[in-house]
């Protein structure tokens, strides 16, 4: 057998640690497509023909109310689409695949499909190009009705897989068996997508924004994932594995160390106390919360509730459940629930608010929850009797303009009304913050901030709009700059407005996960710090070694450069002078906060 050739790809290392496994390539629905071997080819050929009779059904059914709603002339394109399942050329490809390989369905489909769209795509008529789009959503929704027949089971694959795909949707991974996934490289992403947040928390290596690598792999090829330097490595070669040996072995024991308990408080120096808290999403960030000695959960996103669930919405019992479980997980510190922050994905409340260009500035987070108020009303009703089990808050997201604080909180006076009149629940006073994360809200502040009991602010979507930076484009993640001195005098402003005004700020976005920005932000006047549960032993470690005045020396300093470059150079020189821990991989991170620059 011929042997594979190694290839080097470069992107960005958005999840530290070097592992090895084999490919899984997932399709855009983060599906496998595996090649599984069938005993029964006649009992295989029958489901293929099933699920190509229930398309076809269902697509004459939407014809004929396509046509009841605009007329005939507009259904042609559904006509097309039932021509193709007739197509005896295509359907004798997929037949063939499973006879002469005696392959599953779903991979005979999947191959003969990548055929055409193939062919397609590299015809030079455009209008014929834009075929394949036909093809390819036909033959999506044969799979979809094969998968009814025979759910997707980890079961038979095996413990060392790296998924390999070109976006990857955070609710992905409720589904998945997360003990058999070592790494994951896309073709998408960047350090702040939300991707990348929970790889982090799962400690899971992973390397986003390599363009162009699908092609180059099969499902089965040997990969190293090095999350460190953002490079994957295909088929790599005895002399490669030999020197990544070490690097590999030393990521698999540094696994169950950083879950070591790391004490409970968090005192600088010269003995301010700090509080560290968890942002939390999947249930497994729980656990990891509890053992890093997190002091509360400074924020539980809480889209997985909603974008994992089966039925579309979680009910209020169920969302009560994992509200409760938190708050006494946690007990005596606080868990500060985010009410649901989703942009275009999903149809809410009946309504279909999905399709929107640019969701990021599209109807989004509290903006959503206030048009969906039969969905926001349930969110809140489960936080409100959650409080009964002890220390709650509730944080508003998106916030723009002081309507929205004035909307959300005389919507929440009704539940609580309500529920007192209606349970014997013993609920106590649950206090409301807002994410600061529009520049909007920073330059409205000391408006907002009178309106709320506290502050949370959002670094991960502030620098995304302040620089107008998407934050999981990769063609632009070089100008995510946490350091560009804007964004820096932002965060300036915000601890000031909020000292003066009494109210509480914490600082939420990926940057209280690295121990420079930790120490900057401490100088700035912030003293609540929330990030990825893994990160607080680090950080709390480094705390221990700076004091106040030191922190706000380096601070003052850092405002005065104009460029993220200078920040970034004084910061690891005046911070790694005064601290004993290593920080070259903080280092690395602050340096090229987005992996290669
Ligand atoms: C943020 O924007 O910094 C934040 C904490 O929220 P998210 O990353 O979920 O948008
Ligand atoms: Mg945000």
């Amino acid at each position: 057998m011929a042997v594979k050739r190694e290839k080097e790809f470069l992107g960005s290392g958005v999840s530290p640690g070097v592992v090895f496994g084999q490919a899984l390539k997932l399709d855009n629905r983060n599906r496998a497509i595996l090649k599984m071997r069938v005993d029964d080819v006649e009992e295989e050929i029958r489901r293929l023909l099933n699920a190509i009779e229930q398309s076809k059904a269902q697509l004459a059914v939407l014809k004929s109310r396509l046509e009841e709603k605009i007329g005939s002339e507009h259904s042609v394109i559904l006509d097309t689409h039932i021509l193709i399942l007739e197509d005896q050329t295509l359907r004798n490809e997929i037949l063939d695949g499973i006879r002469k390989e005696r392959a599953n369905s779903e991979w005979a489909v999947t191959r003969a499909m990548k055929r055409i769209v193939r062919a397609y795509e590299s015809l030079e008529d455009e209008y014929f190009r834009e075929k394949h789009n036909d093809i390819e959503d036909v033959m999506e929704r044969v799979l979809l009705n094969l998968s009814g027949d025979r759910p997707f089971s980890w079961d038979n694959l095996p413990g060392d897989l790296i998924l390999v795909s070109r976006d990857f949707h955070p609710s992905a991974f409720a589904t998945m068996d997360l003990q058999k996934v070592r790494g994951l490289v896309l073709e998408l992403g960047g350090r702040t997508s939300h991707t990348a947040i929970i790889s982090r928390g799962l400690r899971l290596p992973a390397v986003m924004g390599i363009r162009d690598i699908l092609p180059s792999i099969t499902t089965g090829d040997a990969l190293i994932v090095n999350g460190d330097d953002g490079q994957v490595i295909l088929n790599p070669t005895q002399k490669r594995m030999q020197r990544m040996r070490g690097r590999i072995e030393a990521f698999g024991t540094t696994a169950s160390y950083v879950l070591e308990k790391s004490g409970q408080t968090t005192l600088t120096r010269d003995g301010t106390a700090v509080s560290l808290r968890a942002n939390t999403e999947l249930p497994y960030e729980l656990e990891a919360a509890k053992r890093c000695g997190a002091e509360g959960i400074g924020l539980f996103r809480s889209e997985l509730l909603f974008f994992g669930h089966p039925q579309g919405l979680p009910s209020v019992e169920e969302q009560c459940s994992s509200y409760r479980e938190l708050v006494r997980e946690m007990k005596p510190h606080t868990v500060a629930i985010r009410t649901l922050d989703a942009g275009s994905e999903k149809v809410f409340d009946g309504e279909d608010y999905s399709g929107q260009d640019n969701s990021a500035m599209g109807l989004r987070g509290i903006r959503l929850s206030l048009k969906a108020k039969d969905m926001f009303r349930s969110q809140i009703e489960a936080i409100l009797r959650s409080s009964s089990d002890g220390n709650i808050e509730i944080v508003l997201p998106m916030v723009s303009t002081v309507e929205e604080i004035w909307q959300a909180k005389s919507l929440i006076s009704e539940v609580r009304e309500s529920l007192r009149e209606n349970s014997d629940l013993e609920l106590r006073k649950v206090p409301v913050g807002a994410m600061i994360e529009v520049p909007a809200a920073v330059f409205s502040l000391e408006v907002l901030a009178k309106e709320v009991d506290f502050l949370c602010v959002g670094t991960n979507d502030l620098i995304q709009y302040m620089l107008a930076v998407d934050r999981e484009n990769p063609h632009v993640a070089y100008l995510f700059q946490p350091l560009h001195p804007t964004v820096l005098h932002c965060l300036a402003r915000i601890a000031d407005v909020a000292a003066n005004l009494k109210t509480p700020a914490r600082i939420c976005g990926e940057i209280s996960s690295n121990p420079f920005y930790a120490v900057l932000l401490l100088g700035m006047g912030y003293t609540q710090l929330s990030m990825n549960p893994l990160s607080i032993p680090a950080i709390r470690r480094v705390l221990h070694e700076v004091s106040i005045d030191d922190s706000r020396r380096i601070a003052e300093k850092a405002l005065t450069f104009v460029t993220a470059h200078e920040v970034c150079r004084y910061l690891t020189d005046a911070v790694s002078k005064l601290v004993k821990t290593d920080l070259a991989y903080y280092a690395r991170e602050i340096a090229a906060p987005n992996g290669k620059s």
